[in-house]
């Protein structure tokens, strides 16, 4: 399994490194590493036929799957969504989620999970632009 290391931490920010994703391998958490407060971001990648072993869903937390290579399905309460490099899915707390590789490569995804209804402000209304 590939590890997610600290390369560096300074004054406001933690810079962590996994290396090459088309070498990547396993699942990576985020969150203690480079000390997020606001949400967890998880690498996750199945090789060609395997599939995430368990079906879950979230107390407060919504997640969004970013889709960075391969092709696999997504079950949601029971419904197969097909997913491919580029696609961007959000699921809701509640609904029940597993998900495979159904490709013949790895399938290699984002995935962020924040408290849902909890962002206040985002883009410009949050950004400080200096000059
Ligand atoms: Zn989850």
């Amino acid at each position: 399994m590939t590890e997610l290391k600290l390369k560096e931490q300074g004054n406001g920010y933690s810079l962590g490194e996994i290396g090459a994703l088309s070498c990547f391998a396993g699942k990576v958490f985020a969150k203690d590493v480079l000390n997020l407060t606001s949400m967890e971001l998880s690498v996750g990648s199945l090789a060609a036929g395997e599939a995430v072993p368990f079906v879950h869903s979230h107390k407060q937390n919504e997640e969004v799957y970013f889709i960075i290579s391969g092709q696999g399905v997504f079950t949601l309460d029971g419904k197969d969504v097909e997913v491919k490099e580029g696609d961007i899915i959000r699921i809701t707390p509640m609904v029940k989620r597993t998900n495979k590789n159904t490709g013949s490569g790895a399938f290699v995804y984002l995935c962020v999970q924040a408290k849902e209804n909890s962002l206040e402000q985002c883009v410009m209304s949050d950004a400080v632009v200096e000059q």
